[in-house]
């Protein structure tokens, strides 16, 4: 068996919600082994499972402890690729179920938000040849405890791609509840557009800003690892977006100015007030942040006075808690919590040779009257913080207002 002949399903929540749906996943990955390939399939927890469980600890207590939180929420892969082996075997398949650690796969210590360190794949590839479908539970890995981790919310697709990347892979497939990437969530903006192929770089960009078909870590993994990526449904056979740095394959004659509009709501604004206005404040504040493994968005230092400076920046809204309890511990620093905020953004590579972009951004927002609170750039995407209560609005306008519109 050539490793080349190896592929990564992935099938997301929704895909594998309830047994019927499961049976059809069945199906689906027996087509790929009868067309000669090794199948490895990752899973998501059924439906909305994790939600679900994360909700019992919160009838409990709004601080539960972050080890026992990912024991818990990791079970719900547990069922679902249990499940999927058992839909297998029944079709008269050899089949094998694989938690994240029995898969090999090594992260580090940080509970809820763990990175994947290493990827023993011996014991996948002894599946294999045996001609078994691998069916490995998203999501989770093991710490060197032997502790169950979690990587994130959404962060099966990150299982998919990683293990891609340590098997080698043709390519990987995540299979969602839509058609593949569109230029902006098609379940808010009617006249969405379905994306044929998109560069790393983009798909990063879109991921990164909120774009959540696709979790931020997997295509990092994909872009280092140079891992072929397809995002399509579950239910149909239609092609979905190939997101690749082959530009012999991407048909696109010229980078779009703008590729895509997203939005985040999982942020949260903090402001923190009463800083010394001198070198080394930031660093001890973004440490400290850093330390407790909190990831900072967008940051804005605004005007000192007495001598006195506030820095506002936006985190993750799961951080909460642990970012106020962190910055509440310097010496006479204080920090508010606005959770009334989102992100908008623009994406596009092409946007680098195009002047006048973030001009036109600001003015479509203009238009309607809807305040800009913080802006951040990258060299292919501009973003803009706004009142939570516009969010629909600006992006159906920026969407139109960008010509995105099918
Ligand atoms: P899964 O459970 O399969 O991982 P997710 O719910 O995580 O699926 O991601 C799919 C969802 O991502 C879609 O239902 C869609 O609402 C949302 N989404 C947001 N932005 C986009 C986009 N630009 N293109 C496609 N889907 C998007
Ligand atoms: N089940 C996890 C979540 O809901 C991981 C995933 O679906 O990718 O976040
Ligand atoms: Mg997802």
């Amino acid at each position: 068996m050539g490793k080349k002949d190896i592929i990564v399903l992935k099938f997301g929540g929704t895909s594998v919600g309830d047994i019927n749906r499961i049976k059809k996943v069945a199906g689906r990955t027996i087509k790929s082994r009868n067309e000669g390939k090794s199948v490895v399939v990752v899973v998501s927890a059924m439906g909305d499972t994790t939600d679900r469980l994360i909700g019992l600890a919160e009838e409990i207590t709004k601080k539960p402890s972050r080890r026992e939180m990912d024991m818990l929420v990791s079970t719900g892969e547990q069922v679902s690729c249990s499940l999927l082996a058992i839909a297998i075997q029944e079709k008269g398949y050899e089949s094998i179920s694989l938690t994240g650690g029995q898969a090999g796969i090594l992260t580090d210590q940080f509970y809820s938000n763990a990175k994947i360190i290493n990827i023993k794949v011996d014991r996948i590839l002894k599946e294999l040849k045996r001609d078994r479908i691998v069916i490995v539970a998203g999501f989770q890995g093991s710490n060197l405890d032997s502790d169950i981790t979690t990587l994130g919310r959404g962060g099966s697709d990150t299982t998919a791609v990683a293990l891609a990347s340590a098997l080698k892979a043709e390519y990987c497939e995540i299979y969602t509840d839509v058609n593949g990437v569109y230029s902006t969530d098609p379940n808010m903006v009617d006249g969405a557009k379905k994306l044929e192929s998109l560069s790393y770089d983009e798909m990063l960009e879109l991921a990164s800003s909120g774009a959540k078909v696709i979790h931020l870590r997997a295509v990092e993994f994909a872009k280092k690892h140079n891992v072929i990526l397809h995002i399509r449904s579950s239910f149909n056979d239609i092609e979905g977006t190939w997101v690749m740095d082959d530009f012999k394959k991407d048909k696109r004659m010229e980078r779009p100015m703008v590729t895509g509009v997203t939005y985040d709501i999982g942020e949260v604004k903090v402001s923190v007030f009463g800083l010394e206005d001198k070198p080394g404040i930031a660093a001890d504040l973004f440490g400290r942040l850093a330390e407790k493994n909190i990831n900072v968005d967008l940051i804005v230092q605004n005007v000192s006075e007495k001598n006195l400076a506030a820095i506002s920046f936006t985190i993750k809204s799961e951080d909460m808690v642990l970012a106020k309890n962190t910055i509440d511990k310097i010496k006479n620093v204080s920090a508010e919590m606005d959770t009334n905020i989102v992100k908008v953004s623009i994406v596009g590579a092409g946007m680098q040779s195009h002047p006048g972009v973030a001009a036109k951004m600001f003015g479509i927002l203009a238009e309607r009257g809807i305040n800009i609170e913080m802006i951040s750039t990258s060299p292919i995407r501009i973003s803009c913080v706004i009142k939570k209560s516009r969010v629909k609005e600006a992006v159906r306008v920026l969407h139109s207002g960008f010509g995105l519109e099918k």
